[in-house]
């Protein structure tokens, strides 16, 4: 887990110097539902993260306490024995993402799904920018330099979209002007199965920056919840 940390705190190594540029949005997530056992099964000592272990116990009608179920967990997924790990979904609101990870992110088709805000329905005016994290460069003037052509062309975007607003054209064309750096945000609803493959992929330092620093911000959650059903992937980020 310290090197999740260490590798999340790299790539967010030049978060200060972005605070007051025009219109940033730093990404968030909040967990606000998720799969709990029914009052019989919790009066079991049966929980979110025993679920998948309790389940998979019927295909040889056996029976566990609580810490057998932890470990058996542990052994399923070794095994490969995951669809048990579907009996656990979550949903988390998820904020101050770009469009260009919506693009990645919304190719990950089994076992998850998404409501965004749409950029036909809400005005840009409540809009903000995702700056890019520049982890890669040592040089703070650099960065400094970066950011400020970034945020030039963010309020050259805005201004024509406002301009074009004024002549009466539509959301859904106005959108049209903006970069990918736009923000969006979005409910998403995934069982525990499709997480770990969203990890698998975008936990990996080949992953887009973006994309993994939003996988690391949710394996952090998660493992506050059910690590069972997630610590073997904190290796995948040595
Ligand atoms: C580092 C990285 C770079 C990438 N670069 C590009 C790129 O340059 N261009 C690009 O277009 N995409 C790119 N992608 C996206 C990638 O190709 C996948 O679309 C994306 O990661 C979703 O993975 P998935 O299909 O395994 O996930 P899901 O769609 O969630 O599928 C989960 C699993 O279900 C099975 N499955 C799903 N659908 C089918 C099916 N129709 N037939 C058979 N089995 C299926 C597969 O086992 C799959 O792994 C990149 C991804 C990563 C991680």
């Amino acid at each position: 887990m310290k090197h999740f940390k260490r590798e999340l705190d790299h790539i967010e190594r030049w978060k200060d110097l972005r605070k007051d540029l025009f219109r940033n949005e730093e990404p968030q997530i909040k967990l606000i539902g998720m799969t709990t056992p029914t009052e019989e099964m919790i009066s079991l000592g049966v929980t979110t993260e025993t679920l998948p272990a309790y389940t998979a116990r019927q295909s040889h009608e056996s029976a566990g306490t609580y810490e057998d179920d932890l470990n058996l967990n542990k052994k399923l997924i070794s095994w490969g024995h995951q669809t048990c790990l579907e009996a656990v979904q979550f949903v988390y609101y998820v904020t101050g993402v770009s469009k260009s990870l919506a693009g990645q992110w919304t190719r990950h088709r089994i076992g998850i799904g998404w409501t965004f805000r749409s950029t036909r329905y809400v005005k840009a005016s409540k809009n903000t920018f995702i700056y890019p994290a520049l982890e890669y460069i040592d040089s703070e003037d650099v960065v400094r330099s970066a950011y400020g052509a970034y945020e030039r062309e963010h309020k050259r975007a805005i201004e024509v979209y406002d301009e074009l607003k004024e002549l009466g054209i539509r959301n859904q064309e106005l959108r049209r002007l903006m970069p990918v750096g736009w923000s969006t945000a979005a409910y998403v609803y995934v069982n525990a199965r499709s997480l770990r493959h969203f990890f698998e992929l975008r936990l990996d330092k080949s992953a887009e920056w973006e994309i993994r620093r939003l996988a690391y911000m949710m394996f952090d959650s998660v493992m506050g919840i059910a690590p069972t059903l997630f610590e073997d992937l904190a290796g995948e980020i040595l």
